[in-house]
Protein backbone atom coordinates (compact mmCIF):
# COMPACT_ATOMS: atom_id res chain seq x y z
CA UNK A 1 0.00 0.00 0.00
CA UNK A 2 1.37 3.43 -1.12
CA UNK A 3 -0.62 6.64 0.64
CA UNK A 4 0.10 10.49 1.10
CA UNK A 5 -1.39 11.81 3.87
CA UNK A 6 -1.56 15.30 2.54
CA UNK A 7 -2.48 18.45 5.22
CA UNK A 8 -1.52 21.56 6.81
CA UNK A 9 0.45 21.51 9.82
CA UNK A 10 -1.39 19.88 12.78
CA UNK A 11 -3.61 18.42 11.22
CA UNK A 12 -2.65 15.31 12.75
CA UNK A 13 -0.78 13.23 9.34
CA UNK A 14 2.00 12.30 11.95
CA UNK A 15 -0.76 10.68 14.27
CA UNK A 16 -2.91 8.79 11.63
CA UNK A 17 0.51 7.59 9.95
CA UNK A 18 1.72 6.13 12.80
CA UNK A 19 -1.06 4.11 13.50
CA UNK A 20 -1.44 3.10 9.60
CA UNK A 21 2.30 1.40 9.66
CA UNK A 22 1.23 -0.05 13.01
CA UNK A 23 -1.65 -1.50 11.42
CA UNK A 24 -0.80 -2.23 7.60
CA UNK A 25 3.15 -2.88 8.13
CA UNK A 26 4.56 -0.12 5.89
CA UNK A 27 6.86 2.01 6.68
CA UNK A 28 6.27 6.14 7.47
CA UNK A 29 8.44 8.54 5.52
CA UNK A 30 8.29 11.63 6.98
CA UNK A 31 10.42 14.41 5.02
CA UNK A 32 9.85 17.07 8.21
CA UNK A 33 11.85 13.90 10.33
CA UNK A 34 14.38 12.96 8.04
CA UNK A 35 15.61 16.93 7.48
CA UNK A 36 15.28 16.99 11.35
CA UNK A 37 17.66 14.11 11.80
CA UNK A 38 19.73 15.49 8.91
CA UNK A 39 19.70 19.24 10.68
CA UNK A 40 20.97 17.03 14.22
CA UNK A 41 23.80 15.15 12.42
CA UNK A 42 24.68 18.43 10.88
CA UNK A 43 25.23 16.51 7.46
CA UNK A 44 25.73 18.83 4.24
CA UNK A 45 21.71 18.47 3.96
CA UNK A 46 20.91 19.73 7.51
CA UNK A 47 23.48 22.22 6.99
CA UNK A 48 21.15 23.61 4.02
CA UNK A 49 17.60 22.98 5.94
CA UNK A 50 18.46 24.06 9.14
CA UNK A 51 17.79 28.06 8.94
CA UNK A 52 14.29 27.23 5.99
CA UNK A 53 13.06 24.99 8.91
CA UNK A 54 13.90 26.92 11.70
CA UNK A 55 11.62 29.84 9.82
CA UNK A 56 8.89 27.93 8.53
CA UNK A 57 10.11 27.94 5.28
CA UNK A 58 9.90 25.06 2.86
CA UNK A 59 13.32 23.48 1.70
CA UNK A 60 14.15 23.62 -1.53
CA UNK A 61 12.86 20.66 -4.00
CA UNK A 62 15.93 19.38 -5.11
CA UNK A 63 16.45 18.25 -1.82
CA UNK A 64 13.86 16.70 -0.41
CA UNK A 65 13.16 14.90 -3.73
CA UNK A 66 16.90 13.16 -3.44
CA UNK A 67 16.17 12.52 0.59
CA UNK A 68 12.66 10.59 -0.58
CA UNK A 69 13.99 9.26 -4.07
CA UNK A 70 17.02 7.31 -1.42
CA UNK A 71 14.48 6.19 0.78
CA UNK A 72 11.80 4.62 -0.88
CA UNK A 73 14.68 2.94 -2.67
CA UNK A 74 15.51 0.76 0.38
CA UNK A 75 14.47 -2.59 1.17
CA UNK A 76 11.87 -1.70 4.51
CA UNK A 77 9.68 0.63 1.84
CA UNK A 78 9.38 -2.54 -0.53
CA UNK A 79 6.15 -3.56 1.48
CA UNK A 80 4.26 0.10 1.06
CA UNK A 81 4.89 3.36 2.43
CA UNK A 82 2.92 6.52 3.63
CA UNK A 83 4.64 10.35 2.73
CA UNK A 84 3.94 12.41 5.63
CA UNK A 85 4.99 15.97 4.17
CA UNK A 86 6.11 15.09 0.98
CA UNK A 87 5.31 15.99 -1.56
CA UNK A 88 4.49 19.60 -0.76
CA UNK A 89 4.65 21.28 -3.96
CA UNK A 90 3.75 20.65 -7.50
CA UNK A 91 7.45 20.23 -8.69
CA UNK A 92 7.93 17.19 -5.80
CA UNK A 93 4.43 16.13 -7.00
CA UNK A 94 5.63 15.69 -10.33
CA UNK A 95 9.22 14.70 -9.70
CA UNK A 96 6.71 11.59 -7.31
CA UNK A 97 5.06 10.23 -10.21
CA UNK A 98 8.28 9.96 -12.26
CA UNK A 99 10.14 8.01 -9.60
CA UNK A 100 6.94 5.82 -9.08
CA UNK A 101 6.13 5.64 -12.88
CA UNK A 102 9.64 4.54 -13.37
CA UNK A 103 9.64 1.61 -10.68
CA UNK A 104 6.25 0.65 -11.87
CA UNK A 105 4.20 1.50 -8.74
CA UNK A 106 1.26 2.78 -8.04
CA UNK A 107 -0.25 5.46 -5.28
CA UNK A 108 -3.46 3.54 -4.23
CA UNK A 109 -4.93 7.09 -2.14
CA UNK A 110 -3.99 10.40 -1.58
CA UNK A 111 -5.55 11.20 1.74
CA UNK A 112 -6.21 15.11 2.55
CA UNK A 113 -7.03 16.24 5.87
CA UNK A 114 -9.18 18.55 5.89
CA UNK A 115 -8.74 21.44 8.71
CA UNK A 116 -10.21 24.69 10.39
CA UNK A 117 -7.25 26.60 10.60
CA UNK A 118 -8.25 28.79 14.38
CA UNK A 119 -7.97 24.85 15.71
CA UNK A 120 -4.69 24.25 14.47
CA UNK A 121 -3.24 26.82 16.31
CA UNK A 122 -4.19 25.63 18.91
CA UNK A 123 -3.19 22.55 18.27
CA UNK A 124 0.03 23.37 17.61
CA UNK A 125 0.47 25.63 20.95
CA UNK A 126 -0.26 22.59 22.85
CA UNK A 127 2.01 20.23 21.28
CA UNK A 128 4.45 22.50 21.85
CA UNK A 129 3.25 22.86 25.85
CA UNK A 130 3.14 19.37 26.37
CA UNK A 131 6.41 18.50 24.62
CA UNK A 132 7.65 20.90 27.73
CA UNK A 133 5.60 19.27 29.90
CA UNK A 134 7.53 16.03 29.38
CA UNK A 135 10.67 17.50 29.43
CA UNK A 136 11.66 17.57 25.82
CA UNK A 137 12.69 20.51 23.69
CA UNK A 138 9.83 21.53 21.41
CA UNK A 139 10.37 22.07 17.81
CA UNK A 140 12.20 25.11 16.46
CA UNK A 141 9.54 25.47 14.66
CA UNK A 142 6.34 25.11 17.15
CA UNK A 143 6.25 28.84 17.47
CA UNK A 144 3.49 31.21 16.78
CA UNK A 145 5.25 33.41 14.65
CA UNK A 146 6.91 30.21 12.24
CA UNK A 147 3.23 28.74 12.50
CA UNK A 148 1.89 31.44 9.98
CA UNK A 149 4.37 31.11 7.82
CA UNK A 150 4.45 27.41 7.75
CA UNK A 151 0.52 27.25 7.11
CA UNK A 152 1.68 30.22 4.31
CA UNK A 153 3.74 28.26 2.80
CA UNK A 154 1.31 25.31 2.91
CA UNK A 155 -1.80 27.19 1.52
CA UNK A 156 0.39 29.08 -1.42
CA UNK A 157 2.85 25.99 -2.00
CA UNK A 158 1.25 22.74 -1.17
CA UNK A 159 -2.60 23.29 -1.01
CA UNK A 160 -2.47 23.52 -4.85
CA UNK A 161 -1.71 19.13 -4.57
CA UNK A 162 -5.08 19.27 -3.83
CA UNK A 163 -6.32 19.90 -7.14
CA UNK A 164 -3.12 18.26 -8.75
CA UNK A 165 -4.55 15.15 -7.12
CA UNK A 166 -8.16 15.55 -7.76
CA UNK A 167 -7.89 15.82 -11.58
CA UNK A 168 -6.05 12.33 -11.22
CA UNK A 169 -8.52 10.94 -9.51
CA UNK A 170 -6.52 9.58 -5.99
CA UNK A 171 -7.74 12.50 -3.80
CA UNK A 172 -9.91 11.44 -1.14
CA UNK A 173 -10.63 14.10 1.60
CA UNK A 174 -11.55 13.62 5.33
CA UNK A 175 -12.58 15.69 8.04
CA UNK A 176 -9.80 16.00 10.19
CA UNK A 177 -11.12 18.11 12.86
CA UNK A 178 -12.94 15.15 13.94
CA UNK A 179 -11.94 13.21 17.56
CA UNK A 180 -8.87 10.82 16.59
CA UNK A 181 -10.23 8.03 16.43
CA UNK A 182 -12.95 8.81 13.31
CA UNK A 183 -10.56 10.31 11.72
CA UNK A 184 -8.93 6.86 11.86
CA UNK A 185 -12.30 5.16 10.63
CA UNK A 186 -12.80 7.05 7.62
CA UNK A 187 -9.67 7.07 6.64
CA UNK A 188 -9.31 3.08 7.22
CA UNK A 189 -12.84 3.00 4.80
CA UNK A 190 -11.31 5.42 2.44
CA UNK A 191 -8.31 2.69 2.29
CA UNK A 192 -10.55 -0.21 2.19
CA UNK A 193 -12.33 0.95 -1.01
CA UNK A 194 -9.36 2.26 -2.50
CA UNK A 195 -7.03 -0.81 -2.06
CA UNK A 196 -10.52 -3.53 -3.07
CA UNK A 197 -9.34 -6.00 -5.70
CA UNK A 198 -6.15 -4.64 -5.74
CA UNK A 199 -5.17 -6.80 -2.73
CA UNK A 200 -2.25 -4.50 -1.55
CA UNK A 201 -3.17 -5.25 2.37
CA UNK A 202 -0.47 -7.06 3.84
CA UNK A 203 -1.14 -6.62 7.05
CA UNK A 204 0.59 -8.57 9.52
CA UNK A 205 3.55 -9.72 7.30
CA UNK A 206 6.42 -7.11 7.82
CA UNK A 207 9.08 -7.46 9.63
CA UNK A 208 10.00 -4.04 7.79
CA UNK A 209 9.00 -1.65 10.41
CA UNK A 210 10.78 1.41 11.05
CA UNK A 211 12.53 1.77 14.13
P1 LIG B 1 4.68 20.20 9.73
O1 LIG B 1 4.18 19.83 11.08
O2 LIG B 1 4.87 21.67 9.55
O3 LIG B 1 3.93 19.58 8.63
P2 LIG B 1 7.10 18.69 9.08
O4 LIG B 1 7.74 17.96 10.20
O5 LIG B 1 6.43 17.91 8.02
O6 LIG B 1 6.17 19.76 9.75
O7 LIG B 1 8.21 19.63 8.37
C1 LIG B 1 8.98 20.55 9.09
C2 LIG B 1 9.75 21.46 8.14
O8 LIG B 1 10.61 20.67 7.30
C3 LIG B 1 8.90 22.25 7.14
O9 LIG B 1 8.39 23.44 7.68
C4 LIG B 1 9.92 22.48 6.03
O10 LIG B 1 10.83 23.51 6.34
C5 LIG B 1 10.69 21.20 5.99
N1 LIG B 1 10.09 20.22 5.04
C6 LIG B 1 9.53 19.01 5.37
N2 LIG B 1 9.10 18.37 4.28
C7 LIG B 1 9.36 19.20 3.23
C8 LIG B 1 9.14 19.12 1.83
N3 LIG B 1 8.53 18.05 1.27
N4 LIG B 1 9.55 20.15 1.05
C9 LIG B 1 10.16 21.22 1.57
N5 LIG B 1 10.39 21.37 2.88
C10 LIG B 1 10.01 20.38 3.72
Amino acid sequence: MRLILLGPPGAGKGTQAQRLVAKHGIVQLSTGEMLRAAVAAGTPVGLRAKDLMARGDLVPDDLVVAIVADRIDQKDANNGFILDGFPRTVPQAEALDRMLAEKGLQLDAVVALKVDEKILLDRIAKRSADMLARGEAPRADDTPETMMTRLHSYKRQTEPLVDYYSRRGTLKAVDGMAPIPEVAVAIDRLIAAAGNGRGTNRSGSGKSMMG
